[in-house]
C-alpha cells in the first residue's frame, strides 16, 4: 500500500517551522527533529503507524515473533539470576506491541513472575499507544511520557529502534581563514531562498565542547567539514536507566544501529523504505540516527551502573540459541511455515542483512562477570 500524499494539513509543519525560524532564527537540530517527528499534532510518531510492509521501516519484532521470544528468554534468565523480588517491566518505544507480547508470551510459560509484572511502556505517540492497549490488554499496562516516575522496583527493560529515533544535535568542522585553526560550529536548521536547509551556526563553547566529549588533544585538526552527533537526550535515558537499575536491580537490553562511537553524520529520512532529503515534508519522513553505543556507556558508567557490549544483533542471537529454537520450532511447522520462519531469521541475524549494523548492549548494576550473549565483545570480566 503506497503512504498517502501530503495533504494541506501535513504541509502545515514545514510552514510552521519556516514561520518560526523566520521570526527567531535558526533552530537548533534537535529542536526541528523533535518537531518533525513529535509535534502534538503534526508530528511523524503522532499521526500513523510507520511500521511494517506498508508503512516506511520495518523492525525485528515485525519480522518474526522469534525476535520477542529470544529477548524475553534472555531477559528472563538475567531476572532468575539475580532473583529479585516485585520486579517490574519497561518497554522504551514499543512500537506496535508487538516485541513486549512476545515476550510476555515466553514468560507465561517458563517466568510466572515477568508475565505477572506491571508493565510501564515510555511512548509519547498517541496512535501507537492505542496500539499498545489493543495488543497488550491483558497486561497491567502504565505509560509513561518520561522516566522521572518509574516504580522504585528491580526493573527488566527493552529497547528496540527506540534511541535511533531520539533527536540529535550536529558540529561541523570549519576551518578559518588562514586554514591554521578552526572550530567546531552548532549545525543549524534555517532557511536559504526560503526553503528548510543546514545553516552554520556560532562556534560550540567551551561547556558545550566538554558536554559533547568533543574537546581535541592539542594539535589534532579534523578534516574540514567533518561532521559530529551528539543525543543529549540518549545520554539522559541511558543515565536514568542505569540509575534506576544500579539502585534497584534489573536489566536493560538496547538494540539498535549504531557503533561503538560516534558515525559521523548518520541522520537519515525514509519513506515507504525509501531514502528522502532530511527536509522532505517534516512530519511525513520518518528521521534516524545511528547510535553511539559508546556515548550510552559514558552515561551508564556515570550513574553508577555498566553497559555490556555492544555485540552485533548476529552475534547475540547466535550466541543465545535462535538457530536451534528455530529449528525446534520449524519442526512442527509446515513446508512453507518453515521456510519463511528460516528466511525471517536469516534476516536478523546474516550480517548482509540486520546483523552486522544492528547492535546488542546491555545496562547492569555494578558488578563483575559477562553475561551470556556477549563473549563477542572481548570484554573481559577484570574490564567490567
Ligand atoms: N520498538 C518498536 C518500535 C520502534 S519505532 C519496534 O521495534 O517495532 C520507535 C518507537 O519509539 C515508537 O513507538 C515511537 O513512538 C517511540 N518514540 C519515538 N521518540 C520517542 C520519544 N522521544 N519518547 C518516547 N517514545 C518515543
Amino acid at each position: 500500500m503506497a503512504k498517502r500524499i501530503a495533504t494541506n494539513v501535513d504541509r502545515m509543519l514545514s510552514d510552521h517551522i519556516a514561520d518560526q525560524i523566520r521570526r527567531s532564527g535558526p533552530l537548533s537540530l534537535a529542536r526541528y527533529i523533535d518537531l518533525a517527528l513529535g509535534d502534538a499534532e503534526h508530528g511523524y510518531y503522532q499521526k500513523q503507524d510507520p511500521l511494517g510492509a506498508s508503512g516506511d521501516f520495518t523492525t525485528a519484532p515485525e519480522i518474526s515473533g522469534l525476535f520477542g521470544e529470544m529477548c524475553g528468554l534472555y531477559l528472563a534468565h538475567m531476572a532468575g539470576l539475580a532473583s529479585l523480588d516485585n520486579p517490574a517491566i519497561l518497554e522504551l518505544g514499543p512500537g506496535r506491541g508487538s516485541l513486549m507480547a512476545d515476550m510476555r508470551h515466553a514468560w507465561a510459560q517458563i517466568m510466572p513472575p515477568l508475565a505477572a509484572a506491571p508493565v510501564h511502556l515510555l511512548e509519547t505517540s498517541s496512535a501507537l499507544r492505542k496500539s499498545q492497549s489493543d495488543r497488550l490488554g491483558d497486561a497491567e499496562l502504565y505509560w509513561h511520557m518520561n522516566l522521572d516516575e518509574l516504580p522504585k522496583r528491580p526493573i527488566f527493560a527493552i529497547a528496540n529502534e527506540f534511541f535511533d529515533a531520539l533527536p540529535i544535535d550536529q558540529a561541523i568542522w570549519r576551518q578559518s581563514k588562514t586554514g591554521k585553526t578552526g572550530a567546531w560550529h552548532h549545525r543549524l536548521v534555517g532557511l536559504l531562498d526560503d526553503r528548510l536547509a543546514f545553516v552554520d551556526g556560532p562556534a560550540l563553547s567551551k561547556a558545550e565542547l566538554d558536554d559533547w566529549h568533543l574537546s581535541l588533544p592539542k594539535g589534532v585538526s579534523p578534516a574540514a567539514g567533518s561532521i559530529f552527533e551528539y543525543c543529549a537526550i540518549a545520554d539522559q535515558y541511558a543515565g536514568k536507566l542505569a540509575h534506576h537499575i544500579a539502585t534497584y536491580g534489573g536489566a536493560c537490553l538496547i538494540v539498535d544501529y549504531g557503533r561503538d562511537g560516534s558515525s559521523g553524520d548518520s541522520l537519515q529520512a525514509v519513506v515507504n523504505h525509501q531514502p528522502v532529503d532530511v527536509f522532505y515534508q517534516p512530519g511525513e519522513a520518518d528521521l534516524s540516527h545511528w547510535v553511539d553505543f559508546r556515548a550510552l556507556r559514558r552515561a551508564a558508567i556515570a550513574a553508577g551502573a555498566r553497559l555490556v557490549g555492544p555485540v552485533t544483533q548476529g552475534e547475540f542471537l547466535r550466541a543465545i540459541g535462535i538457530a536451534h529454537r528455530a529449528e525446534t520450532v520449524a519442526r512442527l511447522a509446515n513446508a512453507e511455515t518453515r521456510r519463511s520462519l528460516l528466511a525471517a531469521v536469516d534476516r536478523l541475524v546474516s550480517s548482509h542483512q540486520m546483523g552486522s549494523a544492528f547492535k546488542v548492549s546491555l545496562i547492569l548494576p555494578p558488578g563483575r562477570g559477562l553475561p551470556p550473549g556477549f563473549a563477542a565483545t572481548g570484554q573481559t570480566e577484570s574490564a567490567q
